[in-house]
C-alpha cells in the first residue's frame, strides 16, 4: 500500500479522500490555491503545498505545479477526485511518466471514454445499449445530416464529442433548424472543448437519468454496485440523487449492471467508473461514462457498505477488489442533497462568508462538507459547499430523515439551495418517485423546448 498520497483537488472531495487515506493509515499531501490556504483539509493534511493563485487555471489545473508538489513531498500516488484534471488523459500520462501512480484508469481508457463518440462505439461493441443516433460524428455533407436526422426521427439532440458539465448540447425539433444547429454546436464545441466534432442522438422526451457504479481491478475482476437515480437536474446538472432508483426492477438492474461490469472486463478498465444511462419505458440507453469517482458516490456507499474511495486507492496500488459480486447486497435507501452556495431559484452563485453554520446530525445522516462557521466561499470554483446524505431502511424513512436534517441545518451569510431541496421533499411527484430529467425545470417554469 502507498505511504503517501497527494490529493489534487479541493473542497469536500479533498476532505473525503483525505479521510479515506487517514483511515487506511496513508499520509496525505494537500495542494491548494491561495484562496484555499485556510481550508480545513489543508490544516489536517500531513503536508500542504500552495500551487498558485486562486484561478483554477493557475492552480488546480496547473499540471507542472502539481507534479512538482508530488516531487518535493515524495508522494507516491496522486488522487484527482472529480472535476479539474480528473478526466484529463494527458495529466494521467504525465503523472505516470514522472514516476507516480495515477489513482484512476489508464490514460488510454480516459481518452477513449472522454470522447463520447468513441465511448459510444466501445459500449455498443460490448453489448451495452446506446441512444439511437448517428454512427459516429455527423458527416460534412448537409444532405447526409438531414437523412440521418430523418432516420432517427425528430426531435434530435446535437452533442459535442468532447462535451461535459452539461454544456455543448442543442435540441432540434424540425428539419428547418438542423443544419444551423449543427454549425452552432460545432462552433461552441471548438471554443469550449477545443474539438469541433459533434454527433446526433434521438432526443428522449421524458427519460430518467439512471447510472451504474462499477469498480474494476487489474486482475480481471469487475463488479457493479447497482444504480443511482440522478434525474433531478437543473441545466443538465444534478442536484439530488438517490439509490436505489424508485420502482426499478431488480432483475433489470442486475442485467444492465452485469453488462457494465462485463464491458469493464473487456476494455481492461481500472478503478471506479460510472455508466450513465437515460432510462425510458423500461429501456436503458447509454449516454456516457465517467472515469472517476462521482459527487453522488455516497448514496451507493450507504446502501452497499462499500467504501468506493478506498477501493480506488486499493485498485491503484495493484490490489484486488475487496468485494465480489455475490457479496454486494443492497440494503435500504439513501438520498443525497447537494448544498450549493446559490440562489435557490435563479441558481445565481452566492459566494461570501458563512456567518453562522450548524451541521445536521442524528441517525442515518452523513454530511460531507469542508465548510464551517466563518469559512469564506470563494467565487472562483464550483458553488457546491457540501452534501447531506440521508440513509433509511426505506425510502420514506430516508426522506423523513433528510427533511429533519435540512430543517436543522443553518447556513447564514450566503444564499443556499436548501429551501429548494425542502420544497422538493414535499413535492407529490418527487415523493412518489421516478420523475424525469425535465421535471425540475418544468416545475420551475424554466423549461425551454
Ligand atoms: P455531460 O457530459 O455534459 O454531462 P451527458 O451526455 O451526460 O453530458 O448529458 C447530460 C444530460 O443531458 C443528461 O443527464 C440529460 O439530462 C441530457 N441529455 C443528454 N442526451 C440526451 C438525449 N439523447 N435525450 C434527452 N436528454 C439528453
Amino acid at each position: 500500500m502507498f505511504e503517501k498520497i497527494l490529493i489534487a483537488n479541493r473542497g469536500e472531495i479533498a476532505l473525503r479522500i483525505q479521510r479515506a487515506c487517514r483511515e487506511m493509515g496513508i499520509k496525505t499531501v494537500a495542494v491548494h490555491s491561495e484562496a484555499d490556504r485556510e481550508a480545513k483539509y489543508v490544516k489536517l493534511a500531513d503536508e500542504s503545498v500552495c500551487i498558485g493563485p486562486a484561478p483554477s487555471i493557475k492552480s488546480y489545473l496547473h499540471v507542472p505545479a502539481i507534479i512538482a508538489a508530488a516531487e518535493v513531498t515524495d508522494a507516491e500516488a496522486i488522487h484527482p477526485g472529480y472535476g479539474f484534471l480528473s478526466e484529463n488523459a494527458d495529466f494521467a500520462e504525465r503523472i505516470e511518466q514522472s514516476g507516480f501512480v495515477f489513482i484512476g484508469p489508464r490514460p488510454e481508457t480516459i481518452r477513449l471514454m472522454g470522447d463520447k463518440v468513441s465511448a459510444k462505439d466501445a459500449m455498443k461493441a460490448s453489448g451495452v445499449p446506446v441512444v439511437p443516433g448517428s454512427e459516429g460524428a455527423v458527416p460534412d455533407e448537409p444532405d447526409e445530416c438531414l437523412r440521418i436526422a430523418l432516420d432517427i426521427g425528430y426531435p434530435v439532440i446535437i452533442k459535442a464529442a468532447g462535451g461535459g458539465g452539461g454544456r455543448g448540447m442543442r435540441v432540434v425539433h424540425t428539419e428547418a433548424n438542423l443544419l444551423q444547429a449543427i454549425q452552432l454546436t460545432q462552433g461552441e464545441a471548438q471554443a469550449a472543448f477545443g474539438n469541433p466534432v459533434v454527433y446526433m442522438e434521438k432526443f428522449l422526451g421524458n427519460p430518467r437519468h439512471i447510472e451504474i457504479q462499477v469498480l474494476s481491478d487489474e486482475h480481471g475482476n469487475a463488479v457493479h454496485l447497482g444504480e443511482r437515480d440522478c434525474s433531478m437536474q437543473r441545466r443538465h446538472q444534478k442536484i439530488l440523487e438517490e439509490a436505489p432508483a424508485p420502482g426499478l426492477d431488480a432483475k433489470l438492474r442486475d442485467k444492465i449492471g452485469e453488462r457494465c461490469a462485463e464491458a469493464c472486463r473487456r476494455i481492461g478498465y481500472r478503478g471506479a467508473g460510472t455508466f450513465e444511462f437515460l432510462y425510458e419505458d423500461g429501456e436503458f440507453f447509454f449516454i456516457e461514462m465517467n472515469t472517476r469517482v462521482q459527487v453522488e458516490h455516497p448514496v451507493t456507499e450507504l446502501i452497499t457498505g462499500v467504501d468506493i474511495v478506498q477501493e480506488t486507492i486499493r485498485i491503484a496500488a495493484g490490489l484486488k477488489l475487496s468485494v465480489k459480486q455475490k457479496d454486494v447486497h443492497f440494503r435500504g435507501h439513501a438520498i443525497e442533497c447537494r448544498i450549493n452556495a446559490e440562489d435557490p431559484y435563479s441558481f445565481m452563485p452566492s459566494p461570501g462568508r458563512i456567518s453562522l453554520y450548524h451541521a445536521p446530525g442524528g441517525p442515518g445522516i452523513r454530511v460531507d462538507s469542508h465548510v464551517y462557521q466563518n469559512y469564506y466561499v470563494p467565487s472562483h470554483y464550483d458553488s457546491m459547499i457540501g452534501k447531506v446524505i440521508a440513509y433509511g431502511a426505506s425510502r420514506d424513512q430516508a426522506i423523513a430523515r433528510m427533511r429533519i436534517a435540512l430543517s436543522e441545518m443553518v447556513v447564514e451569510g450566503i444564499k443556499t439551495n436548501i429551501p429548494l431541496h425542502q420544497e422538493l421533499l414535499n413535492d407529490t411527484a418527487v415523493l412518489e418517485g421516478g420523475v424525469s430529467i425535465h421535471y425540475l425545470e418544468k416545475k420551475m417554469g424554466l423549461h425551454k423546448s
